[in-house]
């Protein structure tokens, strides 16, 4: 199968859903990456935007090399600054059919994260015109319809999972994969005390607890006729 990731922000990928990401690759699966922001307001160490989206790109490619050499699309909008617009809703068309998944997985809207719930927002949008001719886009329309799934929120805040992954075999690489975002630290620890590591693991733990596994990642469902739920795809 292939198996697209929709983030917002480059270290999205890795701390949401890196372990199911690593089991499909695993598994043999190809894995593709689609980032809607670079993250170029993410540093207040790193002098200028262009420079923080060009380290935070560099990391995400860095840590891509993970799932056997995913390949990554950068959309490129402003970070903290997205809103669903015809362009976005055209690049994440052309960036669906690019990756011609099977499944994606991507943030959930409920998350109160600006980025994260324009870019699940507009990725449950733009589902049902994926096969169209007219919809405008450049990349050919799909002629299959992939099932989308909304990944786990930060601290799991308004987020109950339906589904969960196993993920306790693939919870250390997944970590690793996550301290490649180096500009990160020192960022998210200008105001929060749990570095980006400790929370993922923390997480992980606490959704293990609910399936009586070590680590797990937890999943909800998009549903529109048509596209209702297999969970048989997630691994
Ligand atoms: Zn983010």
């Amino acid at each position: 199968m292939n198996i697209l990731a929709i983030g917002a922000h480059p270290d999205d990928v890795e701390f949401y859903c890196a372990g199911t990401l690593l089991k499909y690759a695993r598994a043999g699966h190809k894995v593709f990456i689609t980032l809607t922001t670079s993250g170029n307001i993410g540093s207040n160490v790193i002098v200028g935007r262009e420079e923080i989206a060009r380290i935070r790109e560099q990391e995400q490619l860095e840590s891509a090399k993970l799932y056997n050499n995913a390949a990554v699309r950068f959309l490129r909008n402003d970070d903290e600054g997205l809103l669903d617009s015809p362009k976005l809703r055209s690049d994440l068309i052309d960036a669906i059919r690019w990756a011609s998944p099977d499944v994606i997985l991507t943030h959930f809207p409920g998350d109160m994260s600006t980025d994260h719930n324009v870019t699940g927002t507009v990725v449950g949008r733009v589902m049902l015109s994926l096969p169209g001719k007219n919809v405008p886009a450049t990349e050919a329309p799909m002629t299959t319809a992939p099932a989308l799934f909304y990944w786990d929120t930060a601290a799991g805040l308004h987020f109950e999972p339906e589904a969960y992954v196993d993920v306790s075999d693939t919870m250390e690489d997944k970590l690793r994969g996550l301290g490649m975002h180096k500009s990160q630290f020192a960022w998210l620890s200008t105001f929060q005390d749990v570095s980006l590591t400790e929370h993922s693991r923390i997480l992980g733990s606490f959704r293990g607890l609910a399936v009586g596994r070590k680590y797990a990642e937890g999943f909800r469902a998009y549903r529109i006729h048509g596209y209702m739920p297999d969970w048989k795809l997630l691994p």
